[in-house]
């Protein structure tokens, strides 16, 4: 369709006019509202109603789900088999889609998202390299297995209610199913869907699912998730959202219930979003009793034991069993399945609701001893800080499995890689990494599992809004948790580099994903809550937004106009500096000027100016001049009155004046006469772009020292440069611009006054000389040599 309308050539140039205006469109924006060809300064404060969307009874302008807030109902049932000895989904669901929205539907969208596991996939065809030099092996076999690995959804059948095909049409990662007739708003229907594929050998083709095949005892470890045709969203601002899953842009979907009978060999044991239904069928007497004491344990234990695990590795049962979930009001479904899980359990009892969550841990003997030690707590405890910040956790379970995805969030579950050395040592970065991990992606359950905001076309909604919580959970773990993101001095090398596109960019077109979507958009938020708004105000606002999408579908409008509707202060500037700019923050203290008030007594001005005078430095010509000659000197007669008159000399004149002037002083203006203040004028220059509170630390001559914090406005007239007077009791020494850190700002050197010299060290290193090709060669010959010689009998031991 799309190659017919360029092969028009009318229309091809048609094409280019519209998008050669939507070019200049979007980078004169403003210009276009307001013209300013005179004060040549962009408004960084100008409010961003003429960005946002425009309300509606579906959205409203203060940032909350409108009156006739909508969204779309998908119930699903599912059957589906793991086939262990193909590692191959088979599956058919029975999906009920209700139709709330106010429009008629002709057509339904699904997402088929395994299908960019394909070698046909436009994620593959799209993906570009510029270079091929050293390529690891590993590499190597995933750059074959794209060419030919074949992960597509294979749909056997779609039928309507009575059973009778509807017509349906795949495009690459989504599928159309056309319906008899149309779905009017309020209406339901249901449909079933019978499909197959291949699950991913995540070795040579990793994704956000896949299995691990363990060469040693040989089983299979499997993490299944986008495993099943999914209901597209459809909203009140996007219409459909089946804007093609290219890898980044990761999954808009309906809440709705799920019931899932999971069919798997016998000795495998499944963990799944939702309540498992059939624990008498499914979970050994042993097993059950444990999960039932575990409910109230202080500390997580085992349901199955490292020990029960590895004998389970060996076990081949021809059986099969079925493990039925149930879960309802969540938007996706995802489920692990292995011999080898060892499970560990803790109910935890979260203030604000009836019945205790529980904590649950999923991984093979490999993950010990990391994962039994940290992974449940790190559950429990993401749970209690998020909730603090949000809501009660919702879901009756929380789930974190290990296996071959580093780490990805689902309802209820996640998959997170994270492992120790063979010898069971870990680096503190494997220990840190699996903590951080597991705070993420059990966070992700408030961030979009819950507040569903659009995640193909926002990462930073999620990621952004979860790696900010991440970080204030890191840091109640213990003191000083190394935590990765979240600290502004950690952003400033990515705020200050060129290679970067603004936070308010579609997933699939950001330059530095993790910068941009997680790095970038958590420090803003956390720079938001410490400087801007102070922590009472943002945490209350940060609630309100959480509650008030709680289980809806936020869009960054919401976002926006929530955090300033319940905080009650203006951040338009800070939303436009932070989310739809790449100015990164560099404000700079150019000078400081001290004034005193004059008294006005001439005994003590003139004095004083006579002083000043006196000492001022005499020039290089006066000192050179003096022996010469003068012709005053000869000549006495030229001298006159100016020879011997000062005018910094007090007069008679000049007393009198000011004691007329006194007389002429009301009592206050006296007063005022008598100010014994230190006035200085601060010259600040924002270099950087981005306008932010100008924070400075005051030292003055005692060594005491103030705080004073001035908001961004003092940028809104002029945003490049201003001069603040302050007024001080005592003599200033010194003052020091973010003494913090707080602001990321990306350079400091500009922050002092006076500058002062920058310190550092350097190292000295003897240059080591490599060995020429002659010494290696005879080097080795040595190495066989020795070799060969017979070895004494106390060498021989191992
Ligand atoms: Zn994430």
């Amino acid at each position: 369709m799309k190659i017919s309308v360029l092969r028009s050539h009318e229309k091809a140039l048609l094409r280019l006019m519209c998008l050669a205006l939507f070019l200049c469109s979007t980078s004169l924006l403003q210009a276009q509202i307001v013209s300013n060809d005179k004060f040549k300064q962009e408004d960084k404060f100008r409010q961003l109603e003429e960005t946002l969307p425009t309300p509606n009874e579906f959205r409203t302008a203060s940032g909350a789900p409108g009156e006739k807030y909508w969204q779309q109902e998908v119930d699903y049932e599912i059957d589906v088999e793991l086939d262990d000895k193909l590692q191959k989904i088979i599956g058919t669901e029975k999906v009920t889609y209700t139709n709330k929205s106010p429009d008629k539907l002709n057509y339904l969208w699904m997402q088929l998202d395994t299908n960019i596991l394909s070698f046909d996939s436009d994620a593959h065809l799209t993906d570009t390299s510029s270079h091929l030099g050293k390529v690891g092996y590993k590499t190597m076999q995933q750059l074959m297995a794209k060419e030919t690995f074949d992960g597509r959804m294979k749909i056997s059948a779609v039928r309507d209610e009575q059973g009778d095909p509807l017509p349906f049409q795949i495009i690459k990662t989504m599928m159309r199913i056309d319906l008899n007739g149309s779905l009017s708003s309020g209406q339901s229907m249901t449909f079933s869907v019978d499909w197959s594929y291949l699950i991913n050998d995540s070795q040579s083709r990793p994704a956000r699912t896949g299995y691990e095949y363990f060469e040693e005892d040989k089983n299979f470890l499997y993490e299944i998730a986008h495993w099943y045709p999914r209901m597209a969203a459809y909203t009140d601002n996007t219409g459909w959202q089946h804007k093609q899953f290219l890898g980044r842009g990761e999954f808009t979907l309906e809440f709705g219930s799920f019931l899932v009978k999971i069919t798997a060999p016998a000795d495998h044991v499944v963990a799944a979003t939702g309540e498992l239904q059939n624990p008498e069928k499914v979970l050994t007497e042993t097993q059950q009793k444990r999960l039932e004491q575990a409910k109230t344990a202080e500390k997580p234990m085992f349901i199955i034991t490292p020990e029960e695990a590895k004998k389970n590795e060996a076990s081949r049962s021809k059986e099969k069993k079925t493990w039925i979930f149930m879960a309802p009001f969540v938007r996706d479904f995802a489920f692990a399945s292995s011999r080898k899980f060892i499970w560990d359990a803790q109910g935890h009892q979260l203030q604000g609701k009836d019945k205790p969550v529980m904590a649950m841990s999923y991984y093979p003997n490999e993950g010990e001893p990391l994962w039994s030690r940290y992974s449940t707590h790190a559950i429990i405890h993401t749970l209690d800080v998020f909730s603090k910040y949000t809501f009660p956790y919702p879901y009756p379970v929380a789930i974190s499995v290990n296996g071959p995805v580093g780490g990805m969030e689902y309802p209820m579950i996640c998959f997170n890689g994270p492992r120790p050395e063979k010898d069971g040592t870990y680096s503190k970065r494997t220990k840190y990494g699996l903590i951080s991990v597991i705070i993420h992606e059990v966070g992700h359950n408030y961030f979009p599992m819950i507040v569903n905001s659009d995640e193909r076309q926002w990462t930073w909604m999620d990621e952004g809004i979860t790696t900010f919580l991440q970080f204030l959970t890191e840091q109640e773990w213990e003191p000083d948790y190394p935590s990765r993101r979240g600290e502004p001095r950690d952003i400033v090398g990515y705020m200050k580099g060129d290679y970067q596109v603004p936070i308010m960019t579609n997933s699939e077109s950001i330059l530095q994903f993790g910068n941009n979507a997680y790095g970038k958009p958590a420090t803003a938020l956390n720079v938001l809550r410490e400087t801007v708004l102070g922590r009472e105000l943002f945490d209350y606002a940060f609630k309100e937004y959480s509650r008030r999408w709680m289980f809806k579908r936020p869009t960054p409008a919401d976002f926006f106009r929530t955090m300033e509707d319940a905080s009650g202060v203006d951040l338009d500037w800070f939303w436009r500096g932070w989310f739809y700019t790449t100015d990164h923050t560099d404000l700079a203290v150019e000078n400081v000027r001290q004034f005193l008030l004059e008294t006005g007594d001439p005994y003590v001005d003139k004095v004083r100016r006579k002083k000043e005078r006196d000492e001022e430095p005499e020039s290089l010509s006066d000192i050179r001049n003096k022996s010469l000659p003068k012709r005053t000197e000869k000549f006495p007669e030229l001298k006159d009155f100016y020879n011997e008159y000062d005018d910094l000399d007090v007069t008679d004149a000049d007393r009198k004046k000011f004691e007329d002037q006194l007389k002429e002083l009301k009592a206050d203006e006296k007063k005022l006469l008598e100010t014994q203040k230190y006035f200085y004028l601060i010259d600040l220059k924002n270099q950087g772009g981005l306008v932010m509170p100008v924070i400075l630390k005051l030292t003055f001559d005692d060594d005491s020292s103030e705080m004073l914090r001035i908001p961004a406005e003092i940028w809104r007239l002029n945003n490049k440069s201003v001069s603040k007077l302050i007024l001080t009791e005592k003599p200033l020494k010194n003052l020091i611009l973010d003494p913090h850190r707080e602001t990321a700002d990306t350079q400091l050197s500009n922050n002092e006054f006076p500058r002062t010299i920058s310190k550092s060290y350097f190292q000295l290193e003897k240059s080591k000389k490599s060995k020429n090709e002659m010494q290696k060669r005879e080097e080795e010959q040595k190495k066989a040599t020795e070799k060969d010689k017979p070895k004494k009998e106390s060498e021989k031991k191992e």
